[in-house]
């Protein structure tokens, strides 16, 4: 699933190709949509802003239509120069919002919805900028005390639930336990102040250091980025223990594990040395 750094760099790129230009042209496959787009056409307008809130996507519209999609495990949004060439196919399409010079396509986009400010204030599932790690306005203070009162939670399934901080997804949530050295399956209830407060601002930094400017004003059509929590520069080696289950662990050489956590299913991965569980912890990790 798309983490909040993806869902950020999309925004970024959509709004360099987007934003204070006339559309031309809106498609979807979604009959509510086009009924919008029937009664409020949406050609003509210009986009005034593409935000990320978490995993979700906002692109304002100068009419006062917000369109909110959600990726979920296997949505996406392309940019295309026209003519060029789909890199996924055409049936796949669900959104498509052009201007003279850009296609921004939503692939399999499976959550898209038009808002007004109103209807967006009440959505409770799409976060607000102060609890987006990515935002400008993320605050931090509010942010450690949502973690503190999940004190039953184990830290890996708090650091994923969106209304505590929202932009943590899989990936960052094995990455935030391994620099933290916490053992993933420790309840929250058992960290000192420090380290909560270290759990928030590491997660913060994580994700930041992966939305980097890194194409000045070029618009680039959609390539994947690689995501990088080391220091190393070498691409193999730019995660710390997410997806490296036997492999030996780059600061001690044990062997990472890997074990499915949680009532959702998700993978975990740690080290049992660099990560071990405290004296008094029960849990089996
Ligand atoms: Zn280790």
């Amino acid at each position: 699933m798309p983490e909040g750094d993806t869902i950020f760099r999309t925004a970024r790129n959509i709004g360099r190709a987007l934003i204070g230009k006339v559309l031309t042209g809106f498609y979807s496959t979604y009959p509510r949509l086009t009924r919008f787009n029937d009664d409020t056409p949406l050609t003509g307008q210009t986009v005034d802003q593409v935000e990320a809130r978490g995993k979700w996507m906002l692109m304002h519209f100068s009419g006062g239509g917000i369109l909110a999609s959600h990726l979920l495990m296997n949505g996406r949004w392309h940019i295309y120069r026209h003519g060029e060439r789909w890199q996924l196919p055409r049936f796949q399409m669900r959104i498509v919002i052009e201007n003279a010079q850009y296609q921004a396509v939503g692939f399999r986009v499976p959550v898209a919805e038009m808002h007004t400010t109103r209807t967006l204030e009440r959505d409770l599932r799409i976060p607000r900028p102060e609890n987006d790690l990515l935002s400008a306005d993320f605050d931090a203070a509010a942010a450690l005390e949502r973690l503190v009162s999940r004190g039953g939670d184990t830290i890996a399934d708090a650091l994923l639930d969106q209304s505590v901080l929202a932009g943590v997804g899989n990936v960052f949530k094995s990455e935030i336990c391994f620099v933290n050295g916490l053992n993933p399956f420790r309840s929250v209830g058992t960290l000192t102040c420090d380290e909560a407060a270290q759990t928030v601002r590491s997660a913060q930094r994580l994700l930041r250091a992966n939305v980097l400017e890194d194409s000045g004003d070029l618009i680039v059509t959609y390539r994947g980025q690689q995501r990088r929590t080391t220091h190393n520069s070498d691409p193999t080696a730019s995660l710390w223990v997410y997806g490296r289950h036997g492999e030996p662990c780059r600061r001690c050489g044990e062997a990472i594990r890997r074990r499915i956590q949680g009532d959702d299913a998700r993978v975990t991965f740690w080290c049992p040395r660099c990560q071990p569980m405290p004296d008094g912890c029960d849990v089996d990790g």
